[in-house]
């Protein structure tokens, strides 16, 4: 892990530019935004926004190279091309893990277990699908007497416009990239304005690795500028939006003027359900974990805490243990394991969903408060005798802070767990296997987890319904999200 100062002047060495149809793009008309440190509160770097000019030259780039050569070529190079990338990234796996501490603020070892190396292995993994877009052969009853022969074909959506935020940028980039360069689309990225620096460091390497110009291209800005531009584009043919479900009802209300299909990765409100039977040591553990990891600024973080009422006061003490174990600090120091919160209105948001957990009855069992130190820090917190229908547990708090409410048995348990207008991932803590695989099939989530926090792996599909969006990423269902089947049939 490099220093702090070595990582600031990685960050300040890289094009703070748009990059669109292979170049960098100087505007001397455009806007800039600064990119805040969120330990120090200092500026990292200041970038130039993409403007409408920029928007639509990167819109017609990315055509150009899915009707080019890229639309049109051959899977096995596509393939090619993604592997030429994934190992470009790896070999750069600790640039871009200390870019990933130093923009939004988590502990070093974190993207070095977790992000980059999904990253790496989402490009692998798409990039061995490329050569496979395969279509069907379907027999039917043929057509007034004669046969016929009828057969579909897998075609690229075309431009897909992808929309990330900052709690994990570099990763979430790679499952929206993957899939869609390996269906032979090309990308309009638009970075997190709080988190653009790996998706500048990617777009270099996106050149180095040979992706055609205008394969990839990179329009950093703010939602409201940017990204509306980018939604509203008449020439993207398909969003690929992960934020939060206030800014997905925007996108999905601009895809709805041309029925633009869309990927909608939205936020959570995920129950931990611990029972009685569980080995309490290891879940307390992956519970903390589940809460505590990326600061609970994580779309999947179990925030919700449901555990049997006869272990209930034994949990909470073994949380609490847990908690008081954490160190929070600079994500460059080798001992942190939690880092400071995006910015500062994060932080604020975070502390009063707090004080509105002690205003409606919870106890704080432990945190509650923001450490006396620079940075957007809040201390890991467990709000005890929480109920489900406190509004720290209805609504997403996106912060290291979890609300813990008991239960008196399973059908109350699976109940209060589907009691929520978030549907992503739920994790499941039990030594019963019956009960693990029928309570896996009750719980409402896109993902379910059992004796463990949401495992991850570009093969499995990952998404979620209600609140927190539609249709899935990853594996092969996020490859078929980037196509269109054509049906073709000859009548003989
Ligand atoms: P956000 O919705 O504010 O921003 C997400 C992205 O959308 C950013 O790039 C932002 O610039 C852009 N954006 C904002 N307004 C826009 C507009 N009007 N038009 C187009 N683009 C716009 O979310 P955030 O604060 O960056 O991220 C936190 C949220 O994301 C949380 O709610 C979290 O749960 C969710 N999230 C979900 C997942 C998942 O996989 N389901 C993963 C990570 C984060």
């Amino acid at each position: 892990m490099a220093d702090r100062v070595a990582t600031q002047t990685l960050a300040r060495a890289l094009p703070a530019l748009p990059f669109v149809g292979g170049d960098w793009q100087e505007r001397a008309t455009s806007q800039t935004f600064d990119v805040i440190d969120p330990v120090t509160e200092g500026t990292i770097t200041t970038v130039t926004e993409a403007d409408a000019a920029t928007v639509d030259a990167a819109v017609t780039a990315a055509r150009r190279a899915v009707d080019g050569d890229w639309g049109r070529s051959d899977g096995t190079e596509r393939g090619r091309a993604l592997n030429r990338l994934a190992d470009l990234v790896e070999a750069r796996a600790d640039d871009f893990a200390d870019l990933e501490s130093l923009d939004v603020g988590k502990p070093g070892f974190e993207p070095r277990v977790i992000d980059l190396p999904q990253t790496v292995a989402t490009f692998r993994h798409f990039a061995g699908w490329a050569d496979k877009l395969e279509g069907r052969s379907i027999p039917t009853a043929g057509y007034m007497g004669r046969r016929t022969l009828s057969y579909t074909v897998r075609r690229p959506v075309g431009v897909v416009a992808a929309i990330t935020p900052w709690n994990s940028p570099t990763m979430i980039s790679a499952w929206k990239l993957a899939p869609a360069l390996a269906a032979g689309c090309a990308v309009v990225l638009k970075p997190p304005e709080d988190a653009p620096l790996t998706s500048l460091l990617l777009a270099q390497l996106a050149a180095e690795a040979g992706l055609p110009a205008g394969t990839l291209n990179v329009v950093p800005g703010r939602g409201a500028t940017t990204g509306n531009l980018v939604i509203d584009h008449p020439g993207v043919d398909k969003i690929s939006f992960t934020g939060s479900p206030e800014t997905g009802r925007i996108v999905a209300a601009a895809a709805a003027r041309r029925f633009t299909p869309t990927t909608l990765e939205l936020g959570g409100k995920s129950p931990q359900i611990v029972f009685a039977d569980a080995d309490l040591a290891q879940a307390a553990q992956g519970v903390a974990v589940g809460i505590f990891a990326n600061q609970g600024e994580v779309c999947a973080a179990g925030s919700r805490i449901l555990v049997a009422r006869e272990v209930y006061e034994e949990f909470v003490a073994r949380l609490v243990e847990l908690a008081a174990g954490v160190v929070l600090g600079d994500p460059f120091d080798a001992g942190t394991t939690m880092g400071a919160l995006i910015n500062s209105k994060q932080q604020r948001r975070v502390l009063q969903y707090i004080e509105l957990g002690r205003s409606e009855g919870a106890r704080v069992a432990c945190g509650g408060a923001a450490p006396d130190r620079p940075g957007y820090f809040v201390q890991p917190t467990f709000l005890a005798d929480a109920t489900n229908s406190m509004t720290v547990a209805r609504e997403e708090i996106f912060g290291p802070v979890g609300a813990v409410i008991p239960f008196d048995d399973e059908a109350q348990a699976v109940d209060l767990a589907n009691d929520s207008a978030y549907a992503l991932a739920a994790t499941i803590w039990t030594t019963d296997l019956s009960r693990a695989h029928d309570v896996a099939g009750r719980v409402e989530a896109g993902s379910v987890a059992v004796n463990g926090w949401s495992p991850l792996d570009p093969r499995l599909p990952w998404g979620g319904s209600k609140l927190s969006g539609q249709g899935r990423e990853l594996g092969r269902a996020g490859l078929d999200a980037n196509t269109q089947e054509k049906t073709v049939t000859v009548v003989l």
